[in-house]
């Protein structure tokens, strides 16, 4: 029998849970925002106004702000200690562009703190890029040439992408904890926006929970089959 993973039904039900919960997490960002960009913040700031208003005092007056096309694109780059804003964040007057400005000037703070998590994470990038394709490609071929060692290779592939979106829960939870902080310390909302700021940032902060889900039932999958192929031997 030829072995196709896409084709097996095992697989659906082991990654089915987390994509339901990818789609879930999706559906909730997209609402939160949808919910709290069309309200605007009590003081009228736009994300790039808030951006300035705090880059300065907490020392980080050398990151660079840049535009970026699409819709929640927004992300801090540690590489080139750029902040890159989409239009509506950057102009948006809402909450939610307050709190995905300050969740990403949170990442730049442990950047420049040298955050031990968001090190590990940007060292696992190398790797986990190299797995993506041979992984899946090392288990196969050790599947089919039944070579259970080249195989556990692909597994382990698979279980540095399960290890980065571990860690990468710290890193984004940490970030939108500094956020809220920075919001709340600048006085850029009241007590009831920063209730809205925090749902935003849960919402987002449950699709990266979605993602480990996913790489850890891939991994779980892929041992599931590989044990029950080895027994068979
Ligand atoms: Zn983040």
């Amino acid at each position: 029998m030829v072995f196709h993973p896409f084709f097996d039904p095992m697989y659906l039900l082991f990654v089915l849970p987390s994509l339901i919960l990818a789609f879930y997490a999706q559906m909730k960002v997209r609402s939160a925002y949808a919910r709290y960009t069309r309200v605007p913040n009590h003081r009228g700031l736009t994300g790039l106004d808030a951006a300035r208003t705090v880059l300065g005092p907490i020392g980080l007056g050398h990151i660079q702000i840049e535009g970026i096309p699409g819709e929640l694109t927004d992300h801090y780059d540690p590489r080139t200690k750029t902040l890159r804003l989409s239009k509506g964040v950057a102009y948006g007057r809402s909450v939610a562009a307050l709190a995905i400005v300050m969740h990403e000037i949170g990442h730049a703070l442990q950047d420049a703190q040298g955050y031990a998590p968001l090190k590990l994470r940007g060292s696992l990038v190398p790797a986990i890029t190299v797995s993506a394709w041979v992984a899946p490609l090392l288990f196969m071929v050790g599947w089919l040439l039944g070579t259970p060692t080249l195989a556990w290779l692909g597994i382990a592939g698979f279980a540095v992408a399960a290890l980065f979106s571990l860690v990468t829960l710290p890193v984004e939870f940490n970030a939108s904890h500094r956020g809220l902080q920075l919001l709340q310390s600048f006085q850029l909302v009241d007590s009831s926006e920063l209730h809205q700021a925090k749902a935003v940032l849960d919402a987002a902060a449950l699709t990266y929970v979605a993602a480990l889900a996913q790489t850890l039932s891939t991994l779980l999958y892929y041992v599931f089959l590989l044990t029950g192929f080895n027994r068979r031997d």
